[in-house]
């Protein structure tokens, strides 16, 4: 493979001057979506792409393309993330895969290189979900698994009177192309790990075969609340120790399965007092895993231990599925791609599995799709201090660059 490089300070100084859009403590940055922020990161973005020659085009969730033209006409090789940050969160997480896919058509420009099919560099809308839900909605929208109506219709989280459609008009981003027209040929994303792994093993590039399933379930048990000194304890109906006996389950259940974690991170009592039983309790869990099987196993177990457990306090149990995502494997022609480029360009790899949810899983439904990982220092993310070294940063450039080329000379 004949590799090709990218242009570094032209990535690093991009890199820098988006991160001023909306900068906070120092390094963070704060960047809600379809804020004046937003509006200020995709006008830069999109100067850029009409600099560097590309066909832009918005949709009408504001998802915004830059396509480049290929010795022919086919669906393009698509590669981009998004530009949304959390509250106070990092200028690492989405902005490096959208300021990468514009340096890799800036670099095939220099190189006066044309691809055989058509390359498309993507910003998707509303990647955090921060502060419009669900998150992921733009890819969501492209993939037909949500309407565009219905996404029209998200109201601000803190304001119930903001609704999205509008936002989108106000900043100029409600464009006409119908979403689900984006049908391209492959899809690369490359992103923070976002997690501890890379930066641990001092491994330079991840190479995502899987994105984890995510399964949110409710459980809402009713007791008695009653006094602490004088019912006797076979007489309690106390929800606060079957919500406690399930968080205690639900650890041991991921100690069964391997890849399986669980986090039974929200626990309300009623009336959370510390001399009266609490009459009622209310336990979140989250179980994630990258096969499904176990999810769905794991899930099960789950639901029976909670209903004898509650029965034998003489407790009501009420249970409520809140989140079903399945997990998604990526397609083999773009991992292998992609190992292919990080191997020629000497980097070490490891092959790994997301823990976070990407718009690339989404675009895993409509054409084969994988992810590009670099290290975050310390597992860091979601936080002011969300840092990757630029030479990390570098390596991920190039290897989607080299990645886009090979997938652009491939039948799909
Ligand atoms: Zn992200």
């Amino acid at each position: 493979m004949n590799v090709k490089n990218i242009n570094e300070s032209r990535l690093l100084n991009r890199m820098e001057q988006m991160a001023e859009i909306g900068a906070v403590n120092e390094s963070g940055v704060h960047r809600l979506s379809l804020t004046d922020e937003d509006k200020e990161a995709r006008d830069l973005v999109k100067t850029w792409m009409l600099e560097a020659g590309l066909d832009v085009d918005i949709d009408k969730i504001g998802n915004m393309y830059g396509r480049r033209k290929g010795k022919t006409d086919n669906a393009p090789v698509a590669f981009g993330s998004h530009l949304d940050t959390v509250g106070y969160g990092g200028r690492f997480d989405g902005s490096l895969g959208v300021m990468a896919a514009l340096e890799v058509m800036e670099t095939l420009n220099d190189l006066n290189f044309t691809t055989n099919i058509p390359l498309c560099m993507v910003n998707f809308t509303n990647e955090e979900g921060a502060r419009f839900a669900p998150d992921m909605m733009g890819s969501m929208v492209v993939a037909a698994e949500t309407s565009v109506e219905k996404a029209w219709n998200a109201t601000d989280l803190k304001k119930s009177n903001t609704i999205l459609k509008e936002e989108l008009e106000r900043i100029g981003y409600l464009g006409n192309t119908n979403p689900v027209l984006f049908r391209p040929a492959a899809f690369v994303e490359l992103h923070i790990e976002q997690g501890p792994v890379l930066d641990k093993e001092q491994i330079t590039i991840g190479i995502v075969e899987s994105v984890q399933g995510i399964y949110w379930t409710r459980f809402v048990i009713t007791g008695e609340a009653n006094h602490a000194g004088t019912t006797p304890m076979e007489l309690r109906k106390d929800a606060g120790y079957v919500a406690s006996q399930i968080a205690a389950y639900c650890r041991q259940l991921a100690g069964k399965y391997s890849g399986l974690r669980t986090t039974a991170g929200l626990i309300e009592l009623e009336p959370n007092l510390i001399n009266v039983i609490a009459g009622k309790a209310t336990i979140s869990i989250d179980i994630r895993c990258p096969d499904k099987q176990i999810l769905e196993k794991a899930e099960i177990q789950l639901e029976k231990f909670t209903y004898e457990c509650s029965y034998g306090e003489n407790c009501e149990i009420k249970i409520r599925p809140l989140t079903r995502v399945d997990p998604v494997i990526f397609e083999i022609r773009v991992v292998s791609s992609i190992t292919n480029s990080a191997r020629s360009l000497g980097y070490t790899t490891k092959k790994m599995v997301s823990g976070a949810g990407h718009d690339a899983q989404l675009m895993a439904g409509v054409c084969p799709a994988a992810m590009i990982f670099i290290p975050s220092k310390n597992g860091i993310s979601h936080n002011v201090k969300e840092y990757s070294s630029p030479d990390d940063c570098i390596a991920g450039t190039n290897v989607l660059l080299n990645t886009v080329i090979s997938l652009s000379g491939r039948q799909f």
